[in-house]
């Protein structure tokens, strides 16, 4: 009893918290720039067609409508599909052999089975995180006993990429360390490696053969197309699974819009090695993700996964996801625009082009957090202290409104 006398109360989560506040809140005018979470033209949160349209097929077919457990490494419609949403058709087809794929609990789940994989097999390894980078990453990869530090990717004072500090971290990094590299739209700058620039970090990561861990959370928001926000993964894929493996952890969250619903992959690819060895560590490292899954979940759930599932395994569903996409990473684009043309228009000190041409849901705005204090207190706009918002949050009918905040509180 005294041990549970002496437990300390954490804080609340700071997204969570802000969300909470944001509920409780009763100003009309209040806008939530805070989660990640897609909005449509009216603030509501949208329904993807093409998740509509699997869901009616799903349930239209009496025969195999049920809640049935799934396999332990998941729905193979939905590990398969994944496989080649992030890897193409060509890699996937070229290397099967080499890919092991299971399903995991959403991006966070993926995230923890490659912390569980990583401490059993590579414990000594250090985990370099980008600074700054999604608040979740040290919590899950410290919580499996491994250590964090970090690699400088962002300039607040140029709103830039430490491009070279960067590579010079990976150069001078203990060699097989891990890095964790924000597949595209890196949260919560925006701000991704330009193809050149990954094609050098991919090199450096491979010269000192460090493992490279994929996180891929926002796959499409960065351009709209999926394909080509797989960038990094592919060219990662070509280049360094040749010695080292790499690990891919995939959210289908926001671009599906399945927040709730915890559907993803965690993927490794294994290194490029005689097919007699890779007949035998792939069962190998197999098994292993399968008891890493059983031991915790048992086997991973199955409605979110047949939506997917289901989508990637029909031409047209999976069309129209990609037109989804589309019309998600277009609605935030423009609003980007908006809210930079409306700051100029106001001629709120300071620039605001960064805001254009950041990518995928957020946009890293250089305000303070004592800015963002008085936003949230004197004119119930949300958003992270750290000055990211959730561009998804705003729309044709409060972007004026965020504007005359953000010029209020910057002047
Ligand atoms: N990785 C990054 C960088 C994220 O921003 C998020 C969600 O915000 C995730 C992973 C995991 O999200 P989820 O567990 O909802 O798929």
């Amino acid at each position: 009893l005294t041990i549970l006398n002496e437990i300390e109360q954490l804080p609340a989560d700071a997204l969570f918290g802000i969300k909470q506040r944001y509920g409780q809140d009763d100003r009309a005018t209040k806008v939530d720039l805070g989660i990640g979470a897609y909005r449509d033209n009216t603030g509501k949160p949208w329904l993807l067609p093409a998740v509509r349209a699997a869901e009616q097929k799903i349930h239209s077919d009496v025969a195999t409508y049920n809640h049935e457990y799934l396999p332990i490494t998941g729905l193979p419609a939905l590990t398969k599909g994944a496989a080649q949403v992030l890897f193409g058709e060509e890699l996937v087809n070229e290397h099967s052999d080499r890919i092991v794929t299971v399903q995991s609990i959403s991006g966070t789940g993926a995230l923890h089975i490659a912390a569980k994989f990583l401490s059993k097999f590579f414990s000594s390894k250090k985990i370099y995180l980008s600074d700054p980078t999604w608040a979740n990453h040290k919590a899950i990869f410290e919580a499996q006993g491994l250590t964090t530090t970090t690699y400088p990717y962002w300039n607040a004072a140029t709103k830039s990429l430490r491009f070279q500090e960067f590579l010079h971290a990976i150069e001078t990094a203990p060699e097989g360390s891990v890095f964790v590299l924000h597949a595209c739209a890196h949260n919560p700058t925006g701000l991704d490696p330009t193809e050149e620039q990954w094609t050098e970090l991919i090199d450096a990561i491979a010269k000192y053969d460090h493992i490279a861990l994929f996180d891929s959370a926002y796959q499409g928001f960065a351009s709209g197309s999926l394909s080509k926000d797989a960038y990094a993964v592919r060219l990662g894929m070509k280049k360094l699974a040749l010695a080292s493996p790499i690990l891919v952890c995939q959210s289908f969250a926001k671009n599906v819009g399945m927040y709730g619903e915890r559907v993803g992959c965690f993927h490794i690819v294994l290194p490029n090695q005689s097919e007699e060895t890779t007949a035998v560590v792939k069962p190998a490292v197999q098994s292993q993700l399968a008891k890493i899954v059983r031991s915790e979940v048992s086997n991973p759930p199955a409605y979110g996964a047949k939506i997917v599932g289901t989508i990637l395994a029909d031409d047209v569903l999976t069309n129209q996801w990609y037109t989804d996409m589309i019309t998600m990473s277009s609605r935030i684009q423009t609003m980007r625009v908006s809210l930079r043309n409306a700051l100029i228009n106001l001629k709120t000190p300071g620039t605001w082009d960064h805001i254009v041409e950041q990518c995928g849901m957020f946009s890293f705005t250089g305000l303070s957090p004592e800015m963002v204090k008085r936003l949230e207190e004197e004119h119930a706009v949300y958003m992270v202290g750290s000055g990211r918002a959730s561009i998804a949050g705003l729309n044709e009918g409060n972007v004026e409104y965020v504007a005359n905040a953000i010029d209020e509180v910057v002047r």
